[in-house]
């Protein structure tokens, strides 16, 4: 057995383990070894940004999908989903409402919904663009064509969040029905990244079936991919789907992995999800604590919150954006950190 801590060592000096050795990590969790990648990552975090934490607000455009992944309640399957999507109209007030609200970056997020064609995004992108020239936009509207990224782009968009969800294909195969392709899905992250986006990918933790093998190779292609962005979050089960008695993942595994991603790369920009946040009151406190540096609150209309539930019990579907917006700034305050208005780029 190798001794933890000289790995921990190698892996702040060098920003890299060979899978065999995150796996270990990951075998060995224990509340030693939690404290001292902790205190690493907090220290890796602070030399790149300080006590500053990004946000970035979030509009859920569509929660309609052509899309059957096993564990989201947006499946579409799922016939008790109710659906909705916003006009461009609605978008456009959702970002006038947070440019107000001091947010200087939106995301465009939603199911597979092919009514939203390039022809409907460009012009809207165009238009938030010409509005806010200074802000950056987000899209995270899942798997699309390389000609239909490359418009996106072109009229606008800046970054694109499109999750892994796991880097082992088997894995992969459990989550998802067998017209969905692991191979495509990073495929399409490759694409994103040649036509210039600022990348985010992403997995769950403790989807049903994953084990520390899993979780290793997600760490590992994180290490190699080096994305802008990684949004990891706890799987937790929706009661309208096929997982809906798996449990949920574990809001103390997702802050260890988040001190390792630290630790890989420390500019990069992890968020403390929503789904940390719904496992546990203080989850995205825990989550800013243990190395993380974005937050991401609803900026979506109160009024089609709740139906955007791609998991049971998310929080945050009762506020109004200011509120939500509000109560962040306290809650990352309470900590001894800083929300600020900022396009968050990464340094
Ligand atoms: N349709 C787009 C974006 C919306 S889903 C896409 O799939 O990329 C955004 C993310 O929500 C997914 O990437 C997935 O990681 C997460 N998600 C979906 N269902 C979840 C669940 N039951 N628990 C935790 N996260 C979930
Ligand atoms: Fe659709 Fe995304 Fe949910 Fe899959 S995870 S069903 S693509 S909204």
């Amino acid at each position: 057995m190798p001794d933890l801590f000289s790995l921990i060592d190698r892996l702040e000096r060098e920003h890299s383990l060979s899978e065999a050795e995150y796996q270990t990590l990951l075998e060995n969790r224990n509340e030693a070894l939690t404290a001292e990648l902790r205190e690493r990552a907090v220290r890796a975090r602070k030399a790149v940004y300080g006590n500053t934490v990004f946000t970035r607000g979030l509009v859920e455009i569509s929660s309609f999908c052509k899309n059957d992944c096993l564990y989201c309640g947006l499946r579409r399957s799922n016939g008790k989903a109710e659906r909705y999507r916003l006009t461009p109209e609605d978008v456009l007030a959702c970002c006038r409402e947070g440019w107000e609200l001091g947010f200087r970056t939106f995301v465009l997020q939603g199911g597979e919904d092919g009514w939203f064609t390039d022809e409907r995004l460009t012009p809207l992108l165009r238009q938030i663009k010409a509005e806010y020239p200074t802000c950056a936009v987000t899209l995270s509207l899942g798997e699309r064509s390389r000609e239909s990224y490359q418009r996106l782009f072109d009229a606008g968009a800046d970054r694109y969040l499109l999750r892994h969800e796991t880097a082992d294909k088997a894995h992969y195969e459990r989550l998802h029905p067998a017209e969905l392709s692991w191979a495509h899905r990073m495929d399409c992250l490759r694409t994103l990244k040649e036509i210039g986006y600022q990348v985010g990918c992403g997995f769950m933790v403790g989807s049903p079936g994953q084990t520390e093998k899993e979780l290793a190779k997600d760490l590992k292609f994180v290490e190699s991919f080096r994305p802008a962005m990684c949004g990891i979050g706890p799987f937790i089960p929706h009661k309208d789907t096929p997982f809906c008695d798996q449990p949920a993942g574990s809001v103390e595994l997702t802050c260890y992995l988040l001190s390792i991603l630290r630790l890989i790369q420390p500019n990069l920009l992890l968020p403390a999800t929503t789904a940390l946040g719904t496992l546990d009151p203080l989850g995205r406190e825990k989550g800013i604590l243990a190395g993380a540096n974005v937050v991401m609150p609803n900026l979506s209309p109160v009024s089609v919150r709740k139906k955007y539930m791609l998991y049971d019990n998310k929080i945050c579907t009762g506020e109004e954006s200011a509120q939500c917006r509000g109560c962040l700034s306290a809650r990352v305050a309470s900590i001894g950190y800083e929300l600020v208005t900022d396009r968050g780029d990464p340094r």
